[in-house]
């Protein structure tokens, strides 16, 4: 599903919330906050090249590494297997987001009916009451720190 939504300007406060457990990170872009959830969830990145000799292997937990990997010189087999998948010409330079489709499960794991968001009133309650007390770290540092479980 890589279609844009046209209308972008209305969305529900419900987007802009993470609202995972107890995180109770605010965005000002959906988009972002989709992003942000994603890292909630431990994903797998696999690489569709000749390097997957096992079940086990050509598995990476970040897209940053499985871009690195398919800057190894030894694993240029993989890469051309990559690019020709993905329709590029080259590894580019910045970021990992073009490796999206490689990437293993669901895009968005908490919207699945097994998955509970945590309600908007009680984020809001929680962020009152956390708010004023100790000086929240930044989204990425949070989330750095605590892994994913
Ligand atoms: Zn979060
Ligand atoms: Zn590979």
């Amino acid at each position: 599903m890589l279609s844009r939504p046209s209308r972008r300007s209305k969305y529900s406060e419900e987007d802009l919330y993470c609202r995972i457990d107890d995180c109770l990170w605010a965005f000002s872009d959906p988009r972002t906050c989709m992003k942000h959830r994603q890292r909630h969830f431990p994903v797998q990145w696999s690489c569709p090249g000749p390097c997957k000799k096992t079940d086990k292997e050509g598995k990476f937990a970040r897209s940053e590494t499985l871009k690195r990997h398919l800057l190894f010189r030894r694993y240029a087999a993989c890469k051309k297997v990559v690019l020709k998948r993905l329709g590029l010409q080259s590894v580019p330079a910045s970021g990992a987001l073009w490796l999206a489709p490689l990437r293993d499960g669901p895009d968005r794991p908490w919207e699945s009916p097994d998955f509970q968001l945590t309600d908007l009133k009680t984020v809001k309650e929680r962020k009152m009451s956390v708010c004023g007390t100790t000086k929240a770290p930044s989204p990425a540092e949070k989330i750095r720190r605590r892994r994913y479980k």
